[in-house]
């Protein structure tokens, strides 16, 4: 499906992957709907682009049930329709080991990740319904099938997006919504401050094999994928390899990430993501 002249409502569209949806979307000829927890985010994303009357901005949080009831009405006044949904909005945890972790930190990442994603998608689902073509598309992550320690619960929401994901591509598949589930690597983004998590890049994140590709580059396979009608789409060469190890020596390629982390989760607790 095209995105052309599709109304798309994008979440996390203030800042990283979700604002350059936003710039590749503008540029395919799709109107926007941006939500983001961050008014600064959003009028940032819009000022960038002249402020374009087929761009909305709607200041929301995704874990607050009531508020994400409250947006399709809003946005279907503004656009007249919603063919498109990318549940992109996200956070990571503190880089610390899982029995280290309070459970406000654990309650915060499941609303947001999680439970973010299931509000979001049952406020829009039946409206997406009602389209001749539409499309549901949730961000997961390569955190989402292979283990990062010092991530672990953040990995843990991110595979249940990956089976919310999947569950609702079987479920819709004699419908009219698509259903993409995208596991992005590395990518250049201030997820780690965005999120909370402290941390910063090691000076050694230059030699990395894992380059973080650039949120453009991610934005433009994202929406490539999503034209393609593709379920499963791995952006960068970091997910692609690590989707194949898995499969290829799944037990083998947990020790190698565990050994790749090991000095940082040591050391200086960066997020391992970058
Ligand atoms: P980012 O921090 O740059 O952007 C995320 C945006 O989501 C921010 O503008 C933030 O304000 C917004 N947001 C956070 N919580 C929200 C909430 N409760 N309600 C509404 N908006 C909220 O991060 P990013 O790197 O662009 O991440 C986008 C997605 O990609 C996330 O789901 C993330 O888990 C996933 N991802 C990122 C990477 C990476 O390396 N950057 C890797 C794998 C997956």
């Amino acid at each position: 499906m095209k995105v052309s002249k599709k109304v798309v409502v994008v979440t996390g569209a203030g800042s990283g992957i979700g604002r350059a949806l936003v710039a590749e979307l503008l540029a395919r000829g799709a109107a926007i709907a941006a939500v983001d927890l961050s008014e600064e985010g959003l009028e940032e994303t819009a000022k960038l682009h002249g402020n374009p009357p087929e761009l909305s901005l709607h200041v929301a949080n995704i874990a607050d049930r009531e508020r994400v009831e409250a947006l399709p009405d809003e946005i279907l006044a503004q656009h007249g329709a919603v063919d498109i949904l990318i549940n992109n909005a996200g956070i990571i945890q503190p880089f610390v080991p899982f029995a280290e972790l309070d459970f406000e930190v654990i309650d915060r990442v499941l609303q947001v990740n999680l439970y973010g994603v299931i509000y979001m998608t049952r406020a829009f689902l039946p409206h997406l319904m009602e389209r001749e073509e539409a499309h549901l598309i949730n961000v997961s992550s390569m955190g989402g099938f292979m283990p990062f320690p010092g991530q672990t619960m953040y990995g843990a929401s991110k595979a249940a997006v990956k089976l919310l994901t999947e569950g609702l591509y079987a479920e819709l598949m004699e419908t009219c919504v698509d259903v993409s589930v995208v596991f992005p690597g590395a990518v250049a983004t201030n997820i780690t401050t965005n999120s909370g998590a402290g941390g910063h890049v090691p000076e050694d994140a230059e030699d990395s094999s894992l380059e973080p590709l650039p949120a453009e580059d991610a934005a433009r396979d994202i929406v490539d994928g999503i034209e393609k009608g593709r379920l499963h789409i791995f952006v960068g060469k970091d997910s692609k390899l690590l989707n194949m190890a898995s499969r290829i020596a799944p037990q083998k390629s947990v020790r190698f990430i565990q050994k790749q982390m090991k000095k940082r989760l040591q050391g200086d607790r960066a997020n391992p993501l970058l």
